[in-house]
């Protein structure tokens, strides 16, 4: 199976690239931007569309507005694709929907094993304690360069529980709540260092406080996450599928 990556040159992108040789994959190459180096020894397209046409699944962790380019060139070449870019606004997750249509996508804010199964945690304790006694609260952090906020992980942990206690209708507040006395599930963004990616969920009761806490101490995780799914949509049929498809986790 042919791996192709776009930004190659970004932080995801040379951890992919520097894990699919051992996967038994093969790295067909990648793009980048102008001005940027691409790791040693590794060839470069001169557009998405080329490199689409070169393998049979592009890993994707680039930049939102890429996304429109990218399921274009997908789409029309039958090309796999596995998105983990964040941040994206309903006009290009509609373009995504549109993709897998035509082809496999698999799109997860978080690649990450333990993250697919917090997401799961976080749901299944949101069904289990009564939403008028335990408030539930996300704390993320992440490195100084992060360019979105809240983080894609916790959008998507505020959507699992809200969508477990039948809230779809509950706002996300985001760190300014003054004067706020409402229920909505409130995410604090903490940005600094070199921080990975760190999520905690917090149940909190006037009487108890359940906290599920998850970290990222090396992006290999998320790259090994990204290719476990790239050679998982082989032979799949076009749809929108999630790392809790390609690890088969079921909600607890
Ligand atoms: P980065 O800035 O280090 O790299 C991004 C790369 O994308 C750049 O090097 C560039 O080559 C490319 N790029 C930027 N704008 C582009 C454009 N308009 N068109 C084409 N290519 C473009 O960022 P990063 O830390 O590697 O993160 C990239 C994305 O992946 C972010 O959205 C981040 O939130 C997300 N991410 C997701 C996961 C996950 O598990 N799903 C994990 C880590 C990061």
């Amino acid at each position: 199976m042919r791996i192709g990556i776009a930004g190659i040159a970004g932080r995801m992108g040379r951890s992919v690239a520097a894990l699919v040789p051992g996967s038994g994959a093969t790295l067909a190459g990648g793009i980048l931007l102008a001005g940027e180096r691409p790791p040693d020894g590794i060839a470069v397209y001169g557009s998405i569309e080329s490199l689409v046409a070169a393998c049979d699944v592009l890993i994707d962790f680039t930049h939102p507005s890429a996304v429109p380019d990218h399921a274009a060139a997908c789409a029309a070449t039958s090309t796999a694709w596995v998105l983990g870019t964040t941040g994206l606004d309903p006009a290009e997750q509609r373009d995504v929907n549109h993709a897998a249509d035509r082809v496999p996508v698999v799109q997860a804010a978080n690649f990450s094993p333990g993250v697919t199964l917090l997401l799961a945690l976080a749901a299944a304790a949101a069904r289990i304690l009564p939403p008028d006694t335990h408030d539930a609260e996300i704390v993320e952090m992440h490195h100084r360069q992060k360019l979105d906020a809240p983080s894609g992980t916790a959008l998507a942990l505020a959507r699992a529980i809200a969508a477990a206690r039948d809230q779809t209708d509950t706002p996300f507040a985001d760190a300014n709540r003054t004067g706020q006395r409402g229920r909505e599930i409130g995410i604090a963004s903490l940005r600094g260092g070199q921080v990975i990616g760190e999520h905690s969920v917090i149940f909190a009761a006037a009487e108890e406080q359940i906290i599920l806490t998850h970290r990222a101490f090396d992006r290999r995780i998320f790259a090994q996450g990204a290719i476990r799914a790239a050679i998982w949509t082989q032979n799949r049929a076009p749809g929108l599928y999630s790392m809790t498809d390609v690890l088969g986790i079921a909600t607890p």
